[in-house]
């Protein structure tokens, strides 16, 4: 019975030990844990544990149900474990007022204590969906996934910042659990998730709305007399670091005009720290008397705000909600795509650069310029395509060599097209001398 009005004990601290991350084993005694559903190994493969999939998605009482999916997502030992225990104490509450329970009762759930975690890449669902009844009647199935990763070392970012795409698409709110502040490495793993979404879009039916939401939770933040714990604070905190200006450079204007346009609804939320007992005693076991009050305050706010049963919202992907079942199989469509050879990064991270290159020859010939002799166009694009090439080499790139290699290519073969397209453009003038070729031409193949 995973029903919402009906409780299911959670493992008691003395059960810490039962924790083997493998799914592979079966449920000793059948209670909730989380299950790593997707592994990415040391040679980055990914591996998507399709059988615990779906023995959690498509349980019968669940598996017809229109799904919400929260993920929390980010680097390790931030305090993402010690969060979705508080909110599995939540979905255990059902919600209710007291849901935060005594002050000397121990934290579990997903396993938070340092040390008893193995540092693997991928993600993690809790065992049990929880169903829950909307204001509106109806009975919604709500998943919680633990997404995690590396985030700082050059040979495993790339997994990270795909995990973390993978996430993002399969769920129905993204949580960016990040630590102090929100720092431009932060903001380029979004970068990433935008470039795949596009992916996905001409995969599926395009102009069909995509709902993605994110909510950066920034922890351990430390100028609440700048911007105040919580959602208002953090909104403004957030318009501020996402704001464009002019003086940016083209690639950080550019992370930052992808944030807005891949996700439906930002916000963000700051935390103050939990305290020293948390962050550094070996023995704290999570009981909330030893947690800051500070902390606990704003807990109170933040978990509810995350799933209360009026904020949750169904996952929608091109226009229709989405149930466990189809979950699944968006999960699997997703994997296969970045198992297959489409693998966006070196590009991405320089597609700005390389755009902001090849505007080149809307300066030289573009537009209404006037026509130029072949000869000389042909020179100015050596020079320009030289300069491009030069841009991606000397750029410290992920994915190495053979990686980048291929989008060399690509990149030749993509300034070369547009080579042809002005000749054709400036050829024209040639023709029809009086004739203006509108200069949105331009506009529409660079924008
Ligand atoms: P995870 O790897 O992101 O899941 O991190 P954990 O939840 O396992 O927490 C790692 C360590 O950080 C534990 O010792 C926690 O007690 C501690 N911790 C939890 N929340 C916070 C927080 O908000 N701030 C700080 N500084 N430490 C925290
Ligand atoms: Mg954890």
């Amino acid at each position: 019975g995973r029903d919402w009005k009906h409780t299911e004990s959670l493992p008691g601290k003395a059960d810490k030990n039962v924790y083997d991350w493998s799914s592979e084993e079966e449920e000793p005694d059948g209670r909730a844990r989380p299950i790593q559903v997707l592994l990415v190994k040391d040679d980055h493969t990914f591996e998507l544990d399709e059988v615990a999939l779906s023995r959690i998605l498509l349980a019968e009482e669940v598996r017809d149900r229109e799904v919400v999916a929260i993920s929390v997502a980010g680097a390790f030992r931030k305090g993402k474990s010690f969060l979705m225990d508080f909110m599995l104490r939540y979905m255990y509450k059902h919600a209710s007022e007291d849901w935060l329970g005594d002050a000397d009762e121990p934290l579990t759930g997903f396993s938070w204590r340092g040390g008893s975690e193995r540092e693997t890449t991928g993600i993690q669902i809790w065992s049990e969906v929880f169903l829950v009844d909307k204001p509106d009647g109806r009975k919604v199935a709500v998943l919680l996934m633990d997404t995690q990763g590396t985030f700082d070392s050059q040979s495993t970012l790339r997994d990270s910042a795909t995990v973390f795409a993978l996430s993002t698409m399969i769920s129905s709110m993204q949580v960016y659990n990040i630590s102090q502040n929100v720092q431009e490495d932060d903001l380029q793993h979004l970068q990433v998730t935008n470039t795949v979404k596009h992916l996905m879009r001409a995969d599926f039916k395009p102009n069909k709305k995509s709902i993605y939401s994110m909510i950066f939770l920034v922890r351990d933040w430390s100028f609440p007399y700048e911007f105040p714990y919580g959602q208002e604070g953090g909104m403004k905190f957030l318009e501020k670091r996402l704001k464009i200006s002019e003086n940016q450079h083209e690639e950080l204007q550019n992370v930052r005009k992808h944030i807005h346009s891949c996700f439906t609804n930002i916000s963000c939320f700051l935390m103050p720290h939990p305290g020293l007992k948390v962050a550094t005693n070996p023995h704290f076991d999570g009981r909330i008397i030893e947690i800051d009050g500070e902390f606990i305050n704003n807990l109170k706010v933040l978990v509810p705000w995350l799933l209360s049963p009026r904020n949750i919202d169904v996952k929608e992907i091109n226009g229709s909600k989405i149930t466990c079942r189809g979950l699944v199989e968006y999960f699997k469509a997703y994997i296969k795509i970045y198992q297959g050879e489409e693998l966006p990064h070196p590009k991405s991270m320089l597609q700005v650069r390389f755009l902001h290159l090849l505007k080149g020859p809307v300066r030289v010939c573009g537009g209404d310029r006037p026509f130029l002799a072949p000869s000389e166009l042909q020179a100015r694009h050596g020079a320009i395509r030289e300069e491009a090439l030069q841009v991606f080499r000397g750029v410290k790139k992920m994915g190495g060599e053979e990686f980048s290699r291929r989008y060399l290519q690509q990149l030749e073969g993509e300034v070369d097209e547009v080579f042809v397209q002005y000749i054709k453009h400036n050829d024209s003038k040639n023709i029809f001398h009086a004739a203006r070729t509108p200069a949105t031409l331009f506009v529409v193949i660079f924008v």
